[in-house]
């Protein structure tokens, strides 16, 4: 058996004391890859570089996300192009639309918004598959965010990618089917409140999911409260098993098949 883990942050200063024994931990529970997620400027590099150090292992994705989306100008569009023209670079992203604001601190939507249309854009003429994040308002029943981002990906020409850490409703699940999307689950999915969830991932199936971790945050059902690692994926795999009704290694072949179609892995 073999995971693929399609979304971590192991750049994060979380894992600063003990980065190469998570990575080793990784590859004992069959972790075999993993996706370094760069989401602003500053983590460009350093994903590179981790990457290089764990050739085979890890590799980088760059982007710029939503809550980063003010710093997105000539400039830095023009860099992160640079980076995505080299092939050690498996995606754009992750980009999107947060809506998660506290009162404290408003967002603005349309800078996001505008932000997110350029990056689209910017995938395409790389020719890159791209990793969503788009994250609700507080209040249940908005889902404003869905709505938007699946308007502005209608008006975009793109090659297909991961929605990242699914939350939506199945009409949402299904929407970003329909737009050439995939997925991506994590341990969410094994919280007690997502049931809903569940059910959306037992009607869409294993051919449309990636297993993600979102690490150092989200940590899978059994370890609430604590640094998430990607070495917890078989958890959230065996987890999407007993949902599907499907053995834990169709699973693990299965999503990660997906995975390394999205990213071009070989
Ligand atoms: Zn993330």
């Amino acid at each position: 058996m073999e995971f693929i883990d399609s979304h971590a942050h192991l750049n994060d200063p979380a894992f600063d004391s003990d980065r190469q024994e998570v990575i080793e931990q990784c590859l004992k529970a069959d972790v075999k890859r993993i996706a370094e997620i760069a989401c602003e400027i500053e983590e460009w590099q350093p994903a590179i570089e981790l990457s290089r150090k764990y050739k085979g292992i890890i590799f980088p994705v760059c982007g710029i996300h939503p809550d980063y989306a003010a710093t997105l100008n000539e400039k830095s569009l023009n860099d992160l192009e640079q980076y995505l023209l080299n092939p050690e670079v498996k995606a754009l992203g992750e980009i999107g639309l947060d809506y998660n604001e506290y009162d404290d601190q408003p967002k603005d939507r349309e800078v996001q918004k505008q932000a997110f249309a350029a990056l689209l854009k910017l995938a395409a003429k790389v020719n890159l598959p791209v990793i969503l994040h788009c994250r609700k308002s507080r209040d249940p029943q908005d889902f404003s965010a869905y709505e938007d981002m699946f308007s502005i990906l209608k008006n975009a020409v793109y090659t297909g990618g991961i929605m990242h850490c699914f939350s939506g409703r199945e009409q949402d699940a299904f929407k970003a089917l329909d737009m050439g999307f995939k997925l991506g689950i994590n341990g969410i999915i094994g919280y007690k409140k997502n049931d809903d969830l569940r059910q959306i991932v037992k009607k869409v199936g294993l051919k449309y999911i990636h297993l993600e971790t979102d690490c150092p945050y989200l940590p899978p059902q059994s370890k609430r409260g604590q640094r998430n690692s990607p070495a917890y994926i078989p958890e959230i795999a065996q987890t999407i098993a007993e949902v599907t009704g499907e053995t834990l290694s169709k699973t693990a072949d299965l999503t990660t098949q997906n995975t390394i179609e999205l990213y071009r892995l070989k």
